[in-house]
């Protein structure tokens, strides 16, 4: 059974670096390390290295690997960083970040959705995650400032407590719209503000309180 996955992760990454979603080794190589389908439910295993968003149980998914891969470049992760994630979900984006940056601190609104996450990150080796039960628009204040920001869920608009808790010249990634169609956005903290690209359409779950 490992074998066959390995084969699919290769494929899988393969497919993402020809289309140009991989490009940096390090993050190259954290593919290639962090084991999917710990994250994925034990009937979805099958599907665990197709490249398309997967159910995680209370109608929420985990996102298409293509996604997570350009979000995670997009990031510019340093060995150095501390990572705030909003919505755990899977655990898996938490997973990947962890192999490239200090500390990732994951918040999570479900809480059935929290603990499976802290298990299967448990399982997967990456001791430099903490997570939360919370409403992640509200940050994490005791571990702010971060240097990188992202969030996994669409937001109608960047909530104010994560642009104050991003370092000076940090970071964040967050899809910005309404329920079925987001644009992704990556915002640089400059002089206490956030500059904004955008970076394409995006289809994420909604960000709820
Ligand atoms: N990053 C995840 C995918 C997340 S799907 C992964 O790698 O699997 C989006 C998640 O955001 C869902 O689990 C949803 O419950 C959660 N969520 C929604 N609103 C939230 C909020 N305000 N705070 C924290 N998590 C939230």
């Amino acid at each position: 059974m490992a074998g066959e996955f390995s084969e699919r992760k290769r494929r899988l990454i393969e497919h993402l670096k020809d289309s140009g979603y991989l490009k940096t080794p390090r993050i190259i190589k954290a593919f290639q390390e962090v084991r999917r389908e710990l994250f994925v439910p034990k009937d979805m295993k099958q599907h665990a290295y197709a490249d398309e968003p997967l159910p995680i149980g209370g109608g929420q998914t985990i996102s298409a690997c293509h996604m997570v891969a350009i979000m995670t470049e997009l990031l510019e992760p340093r060995k150095g960083d501390k990572v705030l994630e909003v919505g755990a979900g899977s655990g898996y984006q938490a997973a990947i970040l962890s192999r490239l940056v200090k500390k990732v601190y994951t918040v999570e609104l479900v809480p059935e959705l929290a603990e499976k996450a802290a298990k299967a990150l448990k399982k997967a080796g990456c001791t430099n995650v903490e997570t939360k039960v919370g409403d992640g628009s509200k940050g994490w204040k005791e571990h702010a400032p971060f240097d990188r920001i992202i969030v996994t869920c669409a937001s109608p608009d960047i909530p104010q407590p994560l642009t104050d808790q991003l370092k000076e010249g940090g970071i964040m990634a967050i899809p910005v719209g309404g329920s079925w169609q987001q644009e992704l956005i990556i915002g640089r903290k400059k002089k206490g503000k956030l500059l904004k690209q955008r970076h394409g359409g995006c289809v994420f779950v909604p960000l709820r309180h």
